[in-house]
C-alpha cells in the first residue's frame, strides 16, 4: 500500500525504537558478545524487575502471552473435564490456552461500555466443573477484579488474568496482575511493554505455582535432565529480556502518553452524535493499549460487511488514516469452536460490537496534530 506523508498509521514503533536506540544497541551488543543467549542474569534481572513492578513476589518468564495462559492453567492443574470462565471478545490466546490444557472454555457476554466481562454472567455460567475464571484487561483497562475475586473466593476457583494489553494499569491502586492468582504478560513488540520479538511472563504471589511454572516452561525438569512434568519449551531470549529491562524503565512515562491522548480523544469525540467512545469504570486506571469507539450509527447487518464501522473506516483510510478492528468475530463463533455449540444471538453485546468497535491510532508518541487529523477524518465521514 502506498501511503501519502501525512498517512497515520494505527501504531508506529519506530518512533519509539529512535527514542531509545542507543541503549538498545548497546545492550543488544552486550548479548550478542556475552555468549549468553538463553536464560541467565539478564532473564533473571527482568523477572525480578517486572515481579517488583507489578507488586508479586515471583515472576516467571516465558516465549509469548499465549505460553504464559498455558503455564498458568497447568500450573493451576486444569485440565480434561474441567471449565473455565473467560470473554469472548477478545484475542483468541486465553481460549485457546485453556483448549489447549484439555479444558472447556466457557464465554459468557460483556459490558458494552467497557467491553470487559459482565460479572453477573461470570456468577449465572458457575457449574460443578468450573475451576478458574480468565478475565482479561482489554485494551489496557482493568476489569472490575473486586467483583470478580469476590465470585472466584466465594466458588473457590482460581482467576488467571490476562494481563497482554494491560501491563501497568490498576484496580484500586494495585496493579493488574497481582491481584488473582496469577497474571499473565505478553511482550509482543505491539504491547505497552513489547519487545523486538515474542515474549511473556508470568506473575504470582505463590511460590509453589511459580516453581510448577518455571519447571513447565523448561520441559518440567525440576532439575537438568530430571523431567518431573510433560512441559514446553518456553523460554524468554536474553536478547529480548535486555531490550525490556530498558523498556519496563519507560513504561510509566508511555503509558502517561498514552493517557493524555485518550484524554483528548474523550474531550473532542464525547459530544459526537454516533460514537460512543469506551468507559472507564472509577476504580480502575487504565493504559490504553487501544482507543476503541463504537460506531452505532446507520444500518448494520448481522454478520455482513455492509455496515457502517467499516464504511468509515474505509473512508478514514483515503484520507490517510488508518484504523483497527480490534475483534472483527466473537471467539464462541469461532469456527474452531462449532462443537461447543454457540448460536449466533447467544452472547449479543459481543456479538454486536464487533459490528461496531473501530480502534484508533494509539501511540505514545502520537502527535497532536496527527490526533486532529484522525479526529478530523472521523468527524468529516459521520457529517
Ligand atoms: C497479545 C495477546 C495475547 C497473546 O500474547 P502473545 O504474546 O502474542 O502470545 C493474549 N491475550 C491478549 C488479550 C492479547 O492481546
Amino acid at each position: 500500500m502506498v501511503q501519502s506523508v501525512n498517512s497515520i498509521p494505527p501504531l508506529d514503533l519506530t518512533q519509539q525504537y529512535a527514542t531509545i536506540a542507543t541503549e538498545i544497541s548497546d545492550a543488544v551488543l552486550g548479548v550478542l558478545s556475552s555468549g549468553r543467549y538463553i536464560g541467565g542474569p539478564l532473564v533473571e534481572g527482568f523477572e525480578q524487575q517486572l515481579a517488583s513492578y507489578v507488586g508479586v513476589s515471583e515472576c516467571v518468564a516465558c516465549n509469548s502471552g499465549t505460553d504464559a495462559l498455558y503455564l498458568a492453567l497447568r500450573a493451576l492443574k486444569v485440565g480434561a473435564g474441567d471449565e473455565v470462565i473467560t470473554t469472548p471478545f477478545s484475542f483468541f490466546s486465553a481460549a485457546e490456552a485453556v483448549s489447549a490444557v484439555g479444558a472447556t472454555p466457557v464465554f459468557v457476554d460483556i459490558d458494552a461500555r467497557t467491553f470487559n466481562l459482565n460479572v453477573e454472567q461470570v456468577a449465572a455460567a458457575i457449574t460443578d466443573r468450573t475451576r478458574a475464571i480468565i478475565p482479561v484487561h482489554l485494551f489496557g483497562q482493568s476489569e472490575d477484579m473486586t467483583a470478580i475475586m469476590a465470585i472466584a473466593q466465594s466458588h473457590q476457583l482460581a482467576v488467571i488474568e490476562d494481563c497482554a494489553q494491560s501491563a501497568g494499569a490498576n484496580w484500586m491502586g494495585q496493579k493488574v496482575g497481582s491481584i488473582g492468582h496469577v497474571g499473565c504478560f505478553s511482550f509482543y513488540p505491539t504491547k505497552n511493554l513489547g519487545g523486538c520479538g515474542d515474549g511473556g511472563a508470568v506473575t504470582t504471589n505463590d511460590p509453589t505455582l511459580a516453581t510448577m511454572m518455571r519447571m513447565l516452561r523448561q520441559h518440567g525438569e525440576q532439575e537438568r535432565y530430571l523431567h518431573k512434568e510433560i512441559g514446553i519449551n518456553s523460554r524468554l531470549d536474553a536478547l529480548q529480556a535486555a531490550i525490556l529491562q530498558i523498556k519496563l524503565r519507560y513504561l510509566d512515562i508511555w503509558n502517561e502518553q498514552r493517557r493524555t491522548i485518550s484524554a483528548r480523544y474523550y474531550q473532542l469525540l464525547s459530544h459526537v452524535p454516533g460514537i460512543v467512545i469506551p468507559q472507564e469504570l472509577a476504580e480502575g486506571e487504565g493504559v490504553w493499549n487501544q482507543y476503541t469507539i463504537r460506531l452505532c450509527k446507520g444500518t448494520q447487518t448481522n454478520g455482513g460487511t455492509a455496515c457502517s464501522r467499516d464504511w468509515v473506516r474505509s473512508q478514514m483510510q483515503e484520507r490517510g488514516v488508518s484504523s483497527t478492528v480490534y475483534y472483527p468475530r466473537p471467539i464462541h463463533l469461532q469456527p474452531v469452536y462449532q462443537d461447543l455449540g454457540y448460536r449466533l444471538g447467544q452472547l449479543p453485546v459481543a456479538e454486536q460490537i464487533c459490528h461496531e468497535v473501530l480502534s484508533l491510532p494509539m501511540f505514545p508518541e502520537l502527535s497532536t496534530e496527527q490526533q486532529d487529523q484522525v479526529i478530523h477524518s472521523l468527524k468529516d465521514c459521520l457529517a
